[in-house]
């Protein structure tokens, strides 16, 4: 009932710094397991999508920005699953929609803008009965994504194979990837996370989230919280023209919300002799490119130009 991801290809990066700091620097290409539905948030809805399908229930709802992967992503989930689903929309909703929510619109999600107070309270008990008055009892997914099931299916990103290397990096937005990927992780390996948020808070947030998750992970980890370029979604013309060099010499397309911060700072420490020769650098790619069509749609420009 739920479709199978491919295997995430392994995909060396060569570039001359890697050759001068003796790092090996390979990504794992989550942005490739499913044509509608990849990156982390396959991993972030799988449970979650088997979950709501074993209790019957026909109908999920949940909450995002409108450019939002997570949005765009529970659309295909629930496409794929042949199940309806409900977006709260943060904001008022434009016509004609922009890309992101045309796409989650067209594979069937029931778009439902909220207004930005009612939006923060979302999970007050009075905005919950109003939407349950509205649509009846839906299976709630949080904006984001981030839960307990969420972060078990994080953990099947890294595989056996993946014990090879001793720093893994990720992005980190709520968190929930970054700690199934710490929860799976082996004791030798280090998990880096690269903040898309601005603010010392994603540390202790972090921390926190551990916590209310049990989870006593037995890898070390570290978090980023300087390479976000501004803020969350903020970008600067350095950010776009990495992107593009990385792109020309690598082949990998980014994201400016996510992985294009994450590959900033991975080259930054690089750069600050951060790692030890010999390191064996994983990168999650975690997907995110259907985003690119909402930001040049919104900043009207284009991300790769020929
Ligand atoms: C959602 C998303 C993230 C953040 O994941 P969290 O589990 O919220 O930390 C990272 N990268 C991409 C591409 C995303 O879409």
């Amino acid at each position: 009932m739920f479709p199978h991801p491919l295997t995430a290809p392994l995909q060396r990066v060569v570039l001359p710094i890697l050759e001068t700091k003796k790092v090996d620097w390979f990504v794992k290409r989550l942005d490739l397991v499913h044509p509608l539905l990849s990156g982390n948030k396959y991993y972030k809805l799988k449970y979650n999508m088997l979950h709501a399908q074993r209790e019957g229930t026909k109908r999920l709802l949940t909450f995002g920005g409108a450019f939002s992967n997570h949005i765009y992503s529970a659309a295909a989930a629930a496409h794929l699953a042949k199940m309806e689903i409900i977006g709260c929309i943060r904001g008022e909703i434009s016509t004609p929609l922009n890309p992101t929510l045309q796409a989650a619109s067209d594979m069937g999600m029931i778009l439902f803008p909220m207004e930005r107070n009612t939006y923060r309270n979302k999970s007050s008990p009075q905005v919950i009965e109003m939407l349950r008055e509205q649509f009846g009892n839906c299976y709630l997914i949080p904006e984001g994504g981030t839960n307990s099931l969420a972060i078990r299916g994080c953990q099947e990103i890294l595989d056996e194979s993946d014990r090879a290397f001793d720093t893994i990096c990720t992005s980190l937005g709520t968190g929930g990837t970054m700690a199934g990927i710490l929860a799976s992780a082996n004791a030798h390996q280090h998990i880096l996370g690269f903040s898309a948020l601005k603010g010392d808070f994603v540390q202790t947030d972090f921390e926190e989230l551990l916590r209310n998750h049990s989870l006593n992970p037995a890898a070390d980890w570290e978090i980023f919280t300087h390479y976000h370029c501004g803020g969350y979604a903020k970008h600067s013309a350095a950010l776009l023209e990495l992107m593009r060099s990385f792109f020309r010499t690598t082949g990998i397309p980014l994201d400016p919300i996510y992985t294009g911060k994450m590959v900033m700072g991975i080259l930054d420490l690089l750069e600050k002799d951060y790692f030890r020769p010999g390191s064996r650098l994983l990168m999650i790619h975690s997907g995110g490119l259907q985003g690119n069509k909402g930001f040049e749609w919104r900043w009207k420009q284009a991300l790769y130009p020929e």
